[in-house]
């Protein structure tokens, strides 16, 4: 007979949203493990079920909103936390409590303790931590051959289309001696590539005014060209790569990128300009703003060649004359995006964008965006023909039956999810086999879109 003294309390856990609430969702669950509760992806058999949500746009909103309801249809016992547990109602509560009352509780986002604090009132843990239960790289959601790495959290900036620093509060940078350790234990656990995430990666420190902390007994300030460096010197031995993303073309950026023709990091650049006309920057309030991006991006492939850039963009922001809007599918063309994601502008409840006068009709917004990702498209297009006939290293997401039928991965170009992949063919010799989770060499035969056509070597 089962002893259900000794049964561990079982939580299922969805998880949405961005890897920013990707990381604070491992945090929570590396914390459940390491008091014994049981975790699933699954609300099925579950004792009580947490959700993790986003409240960006509202899209994400209507998601999270919908999967808390079938939370509490299939379990009933649900807790709420992530950015959508910030957002209040038209009447100032909480917008979560009052579409579900019947949730247990609601936090916002980056909150495991309060987190925790909730799932003991409603799911005591056992007697028994079970501690040697957590694997030593804590919990990923993640493939075990990537991870993200958050530095900090929250933002100075604000933009005023966006609502993350309302929900997320001013930057806090994590210690550069935390940082640098996770790192390194992920990398020792198997790690091939690692994804540093934040809301601002370029400004790391400012908070702590640089502060020198330390790693292996060896001072390193908190700063992003001192932890870059040292990130690349960790990743060394095992081959592995470091991509940066949410970088803000800061002037110190110009500092990083002969890290990245040195190899140290991934010559890769995720930088979200939104657009490039002055006055839109301006009523958008973006960071760094004032600099002179397309020289600056020139100047960067002079520096350092191979770099690839990736970069979203908002078309329709209000008052966007059509003129404003040429000079942003011009600097696109000019900059040589490689990839390029675009939004048409829509309201974000809160944001102070909405009072903006100048508000486009949706049809011209709709048809802005598409415009945009026509020429975002031949650009990148363009740009990946570069490749073909070279080798290039790849990283293998996916390799059913070692490689022989083929398999799926990424070159340095290609951040997972948001990129392309490049398809590999299968090896012209039977011996030529490769594996899931490691690198391997490939021949580029052809593109495909977005993609890359490959020939293992
Ligand atoms: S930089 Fe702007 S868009 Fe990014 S999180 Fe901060 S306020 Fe939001």
């Amino acid at each position: 007979m089962e002893d259900t003294q000794l049964k561990a309390p079982k939580i299922g856990f969805v998880s949405l949203g961005c890897p920013k609430a990707l990381t604070d969702s491992e945090l929570i669950l590396t914390q459940l493990s390491a008091e014994g509760y049981e975790t699933s992806k699954s609300f099925h058999g579950a004792d009580l079920v947490i959700v993790n949500t986003c409240g960006f746009i509202d899209d994400a909103v209507k998601e999270s909103l919908d999967t808390i309801g079938e939370a509490l249809a299939e379990n009933g016992k649900v807790i709420v936390t992530g950015c959508l547990g910030a957002r209040a109602a038209d009447d100032g509560g909480n917008l979560v409590s009052q579409v579900h009352p019947s949730v247990l509780a609601v936090t916002g986002p980056h909150a495991t303790q309060e987190v925790m604090d909730a799932v003991h009132t409603h799911l005591p843990k056992l007697h028994d931590p079970y501690l040697d239960l957590i694997p030593p790289q804590g919990i990923k959601l993640t493939p075990k051959h990537y991870a993200y790495l958050k530095i900090s959290e929250g933002c100075n900036h604000r933009c005023t289309f966006c609502i993350i620093p309302s929900m997320r509060g001013d930057l806090v940078s994590r210690p550069v001696g935390d940082v640098l350790s996770e790192a390194a234990r992920l990398f020792e656990n198997g790690v091939k590539e690692l994804l540093v995430v934040s809301q601002d990666t370029s400004a790391y420190g400012v908070d702590v005014r640089y502060r020198t902390g330390f790693w292996n007994g060896k001072p390193v300030k908190t700063r992003m060209f001192d932890l870059v460096q040292s990130l690349g010197e960790i990743a060394k031995p095992y081959g592995a790569w470091v991509r940066l993303h949410y970088v803000y073309p800061y002037p110190h950026v110009d500092e990083v990128i002969p890290l990245m023709a040195q190899g140290v990091c991934l010559p890769y650049l995720d930088v979200p300009f939104q657009h490039s006309h002055p006055d839109v920057l301006q009523r958008m309030k973006r960071p760094a703003s004032g600099e002179r991006n397309l020289e600056r991006i020139q100047r960067w492939r002079e520096m350092c060649p191979d770099l690839v850039i990736r970069s979203t963009f908002i078309a329709g922001f209000p008052g966007e004359t059509e003129a404003e809007f040429e000079h942003l599918l011009a600097f696109l063309r000019e900059a040589q995006i490689d990839r390029a994601g675009c939004f048409a502008y829509s309201d974000v409840k809160g944001a102070a964008a909405n009072d903006l006068p100048g508000a486009l009709p949706l049809a011209v917004r709709e048809e802005r965006r598409a415009r945009f990702m026509a020429v975002a498209e031949e650009v990148s297009a363009q740009r990946l023909q570069r490749w073909v006939g070279s080798t290039l290293k790849v990283l293998v997401d996916s390799a059913p039956g070692l490689g022989r039928k083929g398999g799926v991965g990424r070159s340095f170009a290609d951040a997972p999810e948001i990129d392309g992949i490049v398809r590999l063919l299968p090896p012209h010799k039977i011996s030529k086999t490769f594996k899931t989770g490691e690198f391997m060499s490939a021949k580029v035969v052809a593109t495909e879109g977005h993609d890359l056509v490959a020939l293992p070597v």
